[in-house]
């Protein structure tokens, strides 16, 4: 991992409207919350929260097939948060997104050597489509005949090998990967996982890598950031994360993640409540309510972020000096 960043999000908000009886704007649900990320070339960032926290809502905003509300958007230094939808094509090839389930984005009456040929053809590169299509399958641990066939003959993790193949045949510095093996058993994840990892090796690939499950993002990431209610809590180095998790909604999704040594005990931290609506969430520390440490101020005030160690962030008024 180099200290090259190859994208920079600023202050981004994305906040969905809902609109009243006559169709007037009466709220907003805020998906995103000033949320800002660096990602550096060659390595794995890790986005984790809980199912609508905002982390698949900023993966796609990021890339800009949501348009930001506010923010901005840098990939290789240049400033894409006006990007026209004309002038993103270029873009679009450099940031390419792996979703959760691919079968769903795959024609069913088509081939696979011939939507992979498709891509090609939508972003007018020329070469050699067929042997460009042939090769990728190799890449993706995939076999020649598989050209021939239909994505319903696919299993599971050859789907996302197919998903991995339309991302990577673009030739992509950052790949937006989407929870993209939650759908998977175990021992195909880690299959899908190891190819993932390879081809960052080889490519020098960026990943953004979008899911819930701490154990997968672990495996995978150099740093990990946290989201709750569209807001990021914290951010480490993995290591540095599990060793020292600040936040207190950190410690509970970590007190949950199941222990490689049967002989370490750990207490699992159980949080009340549930998780409060983006469309009215709570003043102050958006966490409060379900917070064990909190304090008077912290349903007043939001915290700033605050650097405790190296490259170690957190916002959380337990940690004002
Ligand atoms: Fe808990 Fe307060 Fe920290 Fe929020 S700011 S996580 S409520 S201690």
């Amino acid at each position: 991992m180099s200290m090259e960043v190859v994208l920079e999000a600023q202050n981004i908000r994305k906040y969905f409207p809902v609109k009243g009886n006559m169709g007037k704007v009466v709220n907003h649900v805020k998906a995103v919350d000033d949320v800002s990320v660096k990602l550096y070339r060659g390595e794995t960032f890790g986005l984790v929260g809980e199912t609508g926290c905002g982390k698949s809502t900023l993966g796609r905003t990021l890339m800009k097939l949501l348009e930001p509300t506010a923010g901005t958007i840098c990939i290789e230094n240049k400033d894409i948060t006006n990007y026209s939808e004309r002038k993103m094509r270029s873009v679009r090839s450099y940031i390419q997104m792996v979703f959760q389930d691919p079968y769903s984005s795959l024609n069913p009456r088509k081939k696979v050597g011939q939507i992979l040929e498709e891509v090609l053809m939508i972003q007018k590169i020329k070469c050699d489509r067929q042997k460009t299509v042939l090769d990728i399958l190799e890449k993706v641990g995939l076999r020649k005949e598989h050209y021939y066939r239909f994505p319903h003959e696919f299993s599971g993790g050859q789907r996302q090998r197919i998903g991995l193949a339309r991302a990577l045949i673009l030739n992509p510095g950052i790949i937006v990967c989407d929870e993209p093996v939650s759908a998977l058993d175990v021992s195909i994840q880690s299959q899908i996982i190891n190819l993932l990892l390879d081809l960052q090796e080889e490519r020098n690939l960026s990943y953004l890598f979008i899911a819930h499950d701490m154990s997968v993002v672990k495996f995978i990431s150099d740093r990990i950031g946290v989201m709750y209610l569209g807001h990021l809590v914290e951010e480490a180095e993995t290591a540095e994360l599990f060793a020292n998790p600040l936040h207190p909604y950190t410690q509970a999704l970590l007190s949950a993640v199941p222990e490689a040594n049967p002989h370490v005990r750990k207490k699992r931290i159980v949080l009340q409540g549930d998780v409060p609506s983006p469309l009215n969430p709570p003043s102050g520390c958006v966490f409060h309510e379900r917070c064990p440490y909190a304090k008077p101020i912290c349903s007043q005030e939001k915290p700033v972020k605050k650097e405790m160690a190296k490259d170690h962030t957190v916002n959380c008024h337990l940690y004002e000096k």
